[in-house]
């Protein structure tokens, strides 16, 4: 059972900050953490491998600084994992970052019978990434799997959709994005930390490695721009109110009632 997962290095969200000249969200600088549900996804893939054998490769397509996030898999428990990495990608919308994953996830040897992808990642948050690459690895895909087990040749998962209920038999290869549900990250023992960040490997490969063009990648081979990015305005301003308890009630009838939200004398029975 050989299964690849994709983990994409997102920045921690109370430190997110925004280029309004290039309108991108600013990498350099900023706290990262691999996204939530990758690290979920990758757990899912530690255990199947416990139960049914194989590899577990982990692929990421980012800046050099992604570097740290495959480490961290790596201590996770991952065999192997791929950096994704050239100034050519620069500027990739999701199509492109999924043209990316796809050509590297075919070129992987031997090819997996599993992709394993986060539903949507805390950042940019679109949820296209894992069935754009299904589409162009032509794979059958499932989004939002909650549990997974394997029937060979069937992988058969359970969705949760809309209130239901669903268990879907797949064939395999297949592209699975995971929900948050699905299982729960383990601990990390520092001395698999160490080895991953002093000893393992990490391969890398760019446009050259995947046999890509410059315009097929990065800003060139993107399908969107980003028009215009802004923190929309609050909505209302808010205002703090300070004394006791007996005050602070006070005060909030005397504001409601003068929004007309409560009446003056309350109704009687
Ligand atoms: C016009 C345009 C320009 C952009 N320019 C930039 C830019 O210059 N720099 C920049 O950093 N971002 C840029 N972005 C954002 C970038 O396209 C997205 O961050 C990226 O495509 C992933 O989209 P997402 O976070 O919505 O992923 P989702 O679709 O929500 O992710 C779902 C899952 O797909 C997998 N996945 C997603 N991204 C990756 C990845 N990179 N590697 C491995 N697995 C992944 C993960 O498993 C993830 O959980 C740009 C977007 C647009 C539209």
């Amino acid at each position: 059972m050989n299964i690849v997962v994709c983990i994409k290095q997102v920045p921690d969200v109370p430190s997110i900050r925004i280029n309004t000249e290039r309108m991108t969200i600013i990498r350099e600088g900023v706290d990262s953490i691999i996204n939530p549900l990758d690290v979920i996804a990758l757990e899912a893939a530690l255990h199947l491998r416990e139960r049914h054998g194989g590899r577990v490769t982990v692929i990421t397509m980012g800046p050099p600084q992604s570097e740290e996030a495959l480490r961290e898999a790596l201590a996770f428990g991952a065999d192997e994992v791929v950096l994704l990495s050239d100034p050519a990608f620069a500027g990739a919308d999701t199509l492109a970052t999924s043209h990316v994953l796809a050509r590297a996830v075919s070129r992987l040897k031997p090819s997996p019978d599993l992709v394993l992808c986060g539903l949507q990642t805390v950042d940019s948050d679109t949820g296209h990434v894992g069935p754009q690459v299904a589409e162009e690895l032509n794979m059958p895909q499932v989004c939002g799997v909650s549990e997974i087990h394997i029937e060979k040749p069937f992988l058969v998962v359970k969705q949760v959709s809309e209130g239901l209920i669903y268990t879907l038999r797949v064939s395999m290869p297949a592209l699975l994005t995971v929900s948050g549900e699905i299982t729960l990250p383990h601990h990390i023992p520092m001395a698999d930390l160490e080895r991953a960040f002093t000893e393992q490997q990490v391969i890398k490969w760019g446009l050259e490695e995947l046999g890509l063009c410059a315009d097929e990648v990065g800003l060139s081979g993107s399908a969107t721009r980003v028009w215009r990015l802004f923190k929309p305005p609050p909505k209302r301003k808010g205002e703090v109110v300070s004394g006791s308890a007996h005050e602070l009630v006070e005060q909030l009838m005397e504001k409601l009632e003068a929004l007309s939200i409560l009446d003056e004398e309350p109704a009687g029975e």
